[in-house]
């Protein structure tokens, strides 16, 4: 058994937000403002636009707030500049402020550079350039590379940006994705990328830079994905030959030409990511669970049994597996519990389900029959990707269950199970959580069935209920009535308790979890049996519990742990099977879901929490989409 130490993993824990950049023939501010809107989940303390006219002087306008306090600024704008870059910042270093947003200058307003990332090892570098008579602006890590490239192109690169980009970056130790324009290059664009996703893309009319495909969705399908290490020089030319005119060349951080850089298409359409007369992004996302899963479920069961093509492990690697690693995050980790239930009662494989910025720094118990899955609905949360590499080192198989197509997670793992749930926007996870768990039933079945630790007869059958899910999930969502009739056990509350057993147990994490996301009520989850040991002590009169029984092996257990938050007080919300009348009597209210098998309850339960969520919150007077101090990937240390 081979044993691994934590490995130096902080280079790899990037932070993720959102850049764009454009040059080109077309005026560069609508594709920024529109980019950065579409980017904006991911971080939205501050927002700031660079734009390059061709009198050789760069405007900046940036400010704390929204991207759309950002586009109201942009009205003043009278050029029309056709090359410029643009960020929306999730702050690391230095407050959310005017002056720490991005883009930052150099010390004569040269150069602008907008960046995604940590520059770890900013302290040293600004105090060196400031010795060197550097005169910085704002508190934030990223201003070092301004100075830093101003002072090589002072020096060794002698006015090359290229050359002054890449010895920028062989100094900066931490993550980036950076885009930077330059007064006297009013039709080009340098970007560098390590540790921070970056894509490329060229149309007839331009040259474009992306964090994420989805601010490239209806420009173009065919991007190329900058690797770790690499720079790129964007630029537009009118007098080059016609389909030529927007050119990207991709070099090595030695200098050395790419010649063929990595490339993928994007099969999502544009209007995935626009709402389409929802009132929010959560609510579009809750109602498309159903399509989401008969998506994922479309041609997975063959006379050979469940089609799991994805997964390239071959029936001897699988009898040999000793243990299963699932790492993963936030409401991730909660798809891994249900997952570790599934594997180990099916496969009779066991599992170990971690959180990964716990996984990253512990020993952990490795052989090269180890297979290690990482859940992660962007495919770029850094503690999760971080984790993947760690297994690797240690030789164990990598498989990503992700939902994004061409992301860190699906290129650098063996294996990908592609959820297929398409753009997830709102910060709160919905329809990623439910087609991860569906991803998890079908790996569970395909591990039990290749292990032969369940029959053919036995797995078609699980099939057939499992391809019944979305039917049950429509019938919930027709009964939201339920979760904003339950709203005002909450209005007057500090605080929440949700309980559950086996499944419920989980289900009840993730409940809370999205509850406290988006209300900022706070909500505890906690194993109904062991309530007694601590929480019971918060019930008081009207405390609301929000106890996950449906009619499952657990169910009298868990209805005796009603009786006792009943008998002291609370407020009690029960998600219970149909026609439950034991559980109706004890219940001030009731989420009621259709009968269906236990182990598929969590998948169709959680949707009616979901949308309790989004009721509480919505009477909270909370944004919904975006709630304070989150990203869409919270991907720091
Ligand atoms: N570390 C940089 C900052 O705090 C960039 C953060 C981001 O990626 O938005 O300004």
């Amino acid at each position: 058994m081979r044993k691994v130490w934590p490995l130096r993993l902080k280079k790899w824990l990037a932070n993720m937000c959102g850049i764009v950049g454009y040059t080109g023939k077309d005026e560069a501010l609508p594709f920024l403002i529109d980019g950065l809107m579409t980017l904006e989940y991911r971080g939205y303390d501050s927002a700031g636009v660079a734009l390059l006219g061709e009198k050789g002087k760069i405007e900046q306008i940036k400010c704390k707030g929204r991207v759309a306090a950002l586009a109201e600024l942009c009205k003043k704008f009278d050029t029309t500049p056709t090359t410029g870059i643009a960020h929306t910042r999730w702050a690391t270093h230095g407050e959310p402020s005017d002056t720490n947003a991005h883009p930052h200058a150099d010390c004569f307003g040269t150069l602008s550079v907008v960046h995604n990332g940590i520059i770890e090892n900013y302290q040293e570098l600004r105090a060196e350039l400031e010795a060197a008579g550097h005169n910085f602006k704002s508190t934030t890590d990223t201003e070092v590379i301004a100075h830093l490239v101003e002072e090589n192109l002072k020096r060794e690169a002698k006015g090359d940006l290229l050359l002054a980009l890449q010895l920028a970056t062989s100094r900066m130790v931490g993550s980036w994705a950076i885009a930077v324009i330059k007064v006297d290059a009013p039709h080009e664009l340098y970007v560098a990328r390590s540790g921070s996703p970056l894509v490329l893309a060229t149309t007839d009319t331009g040259a474009y830079a992306a964090s994420d495909v989805t601010a490239l969705a209806g420009i173009t399908s065919h991007v190329i994905n900058l690797e770790d290490g690499q720079l790129a020089h964007l630029s537009y030319d009118a007098t080059r030959a016609k389909g030529e005119q927007a050119r990207i060349e991709v070099f090595e951080s030695d200098g050395a030409l790419v010649k063929k850089p990595d490339t993928f298409d994007i099969d999502w359409d544009a209007s995935a990511a626009t709402m389409g007369g929802y009132p929010d992004f959560m609510a579009k996302e809750i109602a498309e669970q159903p399509e989401a899963i008969r998506r994922l479920l479309k041609d997975r069961l063959t006379k050979e049994g469940i089609r799991l093509d994805e997964l390239n492990i071959s029936p001897k690697e699988i009898a040999a597996i000793d243990r299963i690693y699932i790492v993963a995050c936030g409401t991730s980790y909660h798809v891994g519990l249900i997952a570790r239930t599934l594997i180990e009662t099916w496969a009779k494989i066991p599992v170990v389900v971690e959180q990964a910025s716990e996984f990253n720094y512990e020993e952990v118990l490795v052989t090269q029959h180890t297979l290690c899955v990482i859940i992660t609905q962007s495919g770029e949360t850094a503690d999760t990707l971080a984790s993947a590499r760690k297994m690797h080192a240690a030789g164990a198989k990598v498989l990503a269950i992700t939902n994004v197509i061409g992301s860190s997670a699906a290129r650098e793992a063996d294996a990908v199970v592609y959820v297929q749930a398409g753009p997830e926007v709102s910060v709160a996870s919905t329809k990623a959580y439910t087609a991860q768990m569906v991803a998890s039933v079908l790996l569970a079945l395909f591990l039990a069935e290749k292990t032969g630790m369940m029959g053919p007869r036995e797995v078609e059958n699980k099939f057939e209920e499992l391809q019944r899910v979305p039917d049950l999930i429509e019938e919930v969502l027709t009964r939201a009535w339920q979760d904003e009739a339950a709203t005002p056990a909450f209005t007057d509350a500090q605080s929440a308790l949700f309980l559950g057993r086996s499944f419920g147990a989980t289900t009840a994490a993730e409940g809370a979890l999205k509850l406290k996301e988006i209300s900022y009520l706070h909500a505890e989850a906690y194993p109904a049996g062991e309530m007694k040991h601590g929480p019971i002590a918060l019930i008081d009169n009207g405390f609301p519990v929000v106890v996950v029984c449906p009619d499952d092996h657990v169910r009298y257990k868990t209805i005796s742990n009603i009786e006792e938050v009943k008998a002291r007080g609370a407020t009690v919300i029960t998600l219970a099977t149909d026609n439950d009348q034991k559980i109706a009597q004890l219940s001030d209210y009731l989420l009621l879901v259709p009968p269906a098998p236990e182990y598929y309850t969590p998948i169709i339960g959680v949707v009616h929490l979901q949308m309790l969520a989004r009721f509480v919150a919505l009477a909270r007077g909370c944004d919904i989409d975006k709630p304070r101090n989150l990203a869409k990937s919270v991907t720091v240390e």
